[in-house]
């Protein structure tokens, strides 16, 4: 929970500000777009003026959330800077890095002195005026439902679709250990307020284009195990992407499958970005701290899950992070076995 002060804290800024922008980090996921959608929503309805504006669209799977809130808008330095400046607060959500904020990084630093941010996320060194930060908190849209309803509102259905797709996707559907009983707690209010849990999952999770699939097949062919059958990994290069018609897919969902076999303690997945850079998704079970090893080669996320997005070659990238993931394992052995 969170302390009263913070409550307090939200409240004031609310109370005083007409015009509020809201933004999040790159390669916004569940997370990122439902607590945007459902703060965006509640402060439209309390009668402020409201827009998000994002680093990039909306990934396919979550555009449904759109019909819930304000519009959400592609960053445009022509169109924005104006309005970003002009906002009286700015509104950061679910990411407290300046440079996961890609293309927005300049702009919304140079405003951190009207920037409230909310995050789960561990935070190293921050620089926002204003911050409501809790590691604890199963997600940030967990966050955004205690700070709305501890100010005396209500939410509606729209507000509270968009913060159960939020706790959902960032707790892998109430299974990671993230699930704290505050998580359910919040999942059962959202459903006394009449959300549809099936859609949710249909819309983020069964809307998969064939090319996608196919991807994911031919990433699962190649799988490689280490450390003793510890680490799986695989790599999908930008050719083999294209070759199955799944340019730019988001990928990071396939690690789900890789640790799902048995007796796999992490799951790396090493992927060529379109601009050339390598993008590594991190998964771990149990106590092994994948933030901490994402965390030597610049990236970030949490204990069980975390990503990289780092310039080299996709072999290289991928030798290094194995050879540090074995490190790691070998560390926490006499804990594990
Ligand atoms: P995913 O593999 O799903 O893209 O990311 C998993 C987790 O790692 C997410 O919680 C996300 O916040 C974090 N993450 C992904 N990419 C990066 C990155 O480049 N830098 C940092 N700091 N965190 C990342
Ligand atoms: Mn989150």
């Amino acid at each position: 929970m969170l302390d009263p002060g913070r409550h307090e804290l939200f409240r004031r800024l609310i109370e005083k500000s007409r015009r509020l922008v809201l933004t999040t980090h790159m390669n916004p996921d569940g997370d990122a777009i439902g607590s945007e959608i459902g703060l965006g929503r509640f402060l439209a309805a309390a009668g402020r003026e409201v827009k998000i504006v994002n680093q990039e669209a909306t990934p396919r799977n979550l555009t449904y959330l759109e019909e819930f809130g304000p519009s959400v808008e592609v960053y445009q330095p022509r169109d924005h800077d104006a309005e970003l400046a002009a906002a009286d607060l700015v509104v950061l959500l679910d990411n407290s890095a300046p440079d996961r904020l890609g293309r927005m990084e300049p702009v919304v630093r140079s405003l951190a002195s009207k920037v409230l941010c909310i995050d789960h996320h561990p935070a190293q060194g921050t620089i926002w005026a204003h911050e409501i930060l809790d590691e604890t908190a199963s997600a940030t849209a967990a966050m955004v439902y205690e700070l709305i309803v501890a100010a005396g509102h209500a939410l509606d259905t729209g507000t509270a679709e968009a913060l159960y797709a939020g706790l959902a996707t960032d707790t892998g559907f109430f299974r990671f250990n993230s699930t704290r009983a505050r998580a359910h707690e919040i999942a059962a209010a959202l459903l006394h307020v009449g959300i549809e849990p099936a859609r949710c999952f249909r819309e983020i999770f069964e809307r998969n284009s064939p090319a996608w699939t196919r991807l994911l097949g031919r990433a699962l062919a190649g799988l490689r195990l280490d450390a003793g059958g510890r680490i799986v990994s695989v790599r999908v290069p930008r050719a083999v992407e294209l070759e199955c018609g799944a340019e730019g897919a988001d990928t990071s969902e396939m690690t789900t499958p890789l640790l799902a076999i048995d007796g796999v303690q992490v799951a790396l997945l090493f992927r060529e970005l379109p601009d050339g850079r390598i993008k590594v998704s991190l998964r771990s079970k149990g106590n092994i701290d994948v933030y901490r090893l994402a965390s030597e080669f610049g990236g970030g996320g949490h204990r069980n899950a975390s990503g990289i997005v780092t310039d080299g070659r996709l072999d290289e990238i991928a030798e290094k992070v194995i050879a540090r993931a074995a490190d790691l394992l070998s560390a926490s052995r006499g804990t594990h076995s």
